[in-house]
């Protein structure tokens, strides 16, 4: 879809190029988001495609995910067999193939700056604890726990001019079980909830998502102090059922692995 309203479209090598910030301006990524609907507010787009910046490297002790990797790479991706959580990150690209064109260009930034309620890596990454390295445009960068990004339906802790720059997942994680459950009522459509666990020595992690604006790590017996969606696709009643059964299908496939 053309975006009408976007006069200015830089395409910077080097993220220091970009030294201003306005109203109206947007990072760029796959475009499989941006280019899907009509984007009145916006004018100004920088695309990040070429700031060399989809990786997948180990260093000090985490993974490491570059923020414009694509998703096909994620999920193509030559792992150790060790890192069992691995399969938890796949299955949420799988959940995404419905449609390959997505999965093919869209990015792991893309994925997790959009912030959709449904967002399916967002839910893996909190259950293995993963950090996102955030840059500013003086060229500072911060690190927060991936369960304190996102704060709402496609509302993160961003600040204006802000950009994910890497996803950091300690080492030692990747090695924990994990499980990914999702419903919806057809295969394409939109999920209305997803459960990710994950199991390690000493503790076992559950994540909500879907049926809840953003992500949330939760302890079984909290969920009832959670808000579920309430919309024309489903009560919260249904999305609180729908989630108790994920998560009893979820930590009985986690027990039996
Ligand atoms: C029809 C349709 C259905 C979809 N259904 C689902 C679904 O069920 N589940 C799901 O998870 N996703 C779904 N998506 C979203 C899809 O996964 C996204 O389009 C994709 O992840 C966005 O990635 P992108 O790289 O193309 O991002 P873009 O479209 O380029 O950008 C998306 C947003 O993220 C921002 N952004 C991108 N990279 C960064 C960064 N590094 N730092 C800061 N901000 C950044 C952009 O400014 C923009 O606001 C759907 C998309 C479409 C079109």
């Amino acid at each position: 879809m053309d975006l009408l309203n976007a006069d200015t479209y830089l395409c910077p090598e080097n993220i220091q190029t970009i030294t201003n910030w306005g109203e109206g301006w947007t990072w760029l990524a796959g475009g499989t988001w941006l280019f899907s609907e009509p984007q009145p507010n916006l004018k100004v787009l920088v695309d990040i495609q070429k700031l060399g910046w989809d990786e997948i490297e180990v260093r000090e002790n985490n993974l490491i995910i570059g923020a414009t990797c694509p998703l096909i790479k994620l999920f193509q991706y030559p792992y150790p067999e060790t890192w069992t959580a691995i399969s938890g990150l796949k299955s949420a690209v799988t959940a995404l193939a419905a449609s390959s064109k997505v999965v093919n260009v869209a990015t792991v930034g893309g994925n997790i700056c959009l912030a959709l309620s449904v967002g399916t890596l967002a839910p893996v990454m909190v259950a293995l604890d993963a950090s996102y390295e955030i840059w500013n445009l003086p060229g500072n960068s911060r690190q927060v726990v991936a369960k304190e990004f996102q704060i709402g339906h496609k509302k993160t802790i961003l600040q204006p001019g802000e950009i994910l720059r890497r996803v950091l997942i300690p080492l030692d994680n990747l090695q924990w079980q994990v499980n990914y459950q999702r419903f919806s009522i057809a295969a394409t459509d939109p999920a209305l909830a997803i459960v990710v666990t994950a199991k390690n020595q000493q503790q076992i992690r559950c994540v909500i998502a879907a049926s809840v604006t953003a992500p949330r790590l939760v302890e079984y017996q909290d969920l009832d102090r959670e808000n579920f969606i309430e919309d024309a696709k489903a009560s919260a009643n249904y999305r609180r059922h729908i989630t108790e059964v994920l998560i009893q299908r979820s930590l009985s496939a986690l027990c039996n692995s």
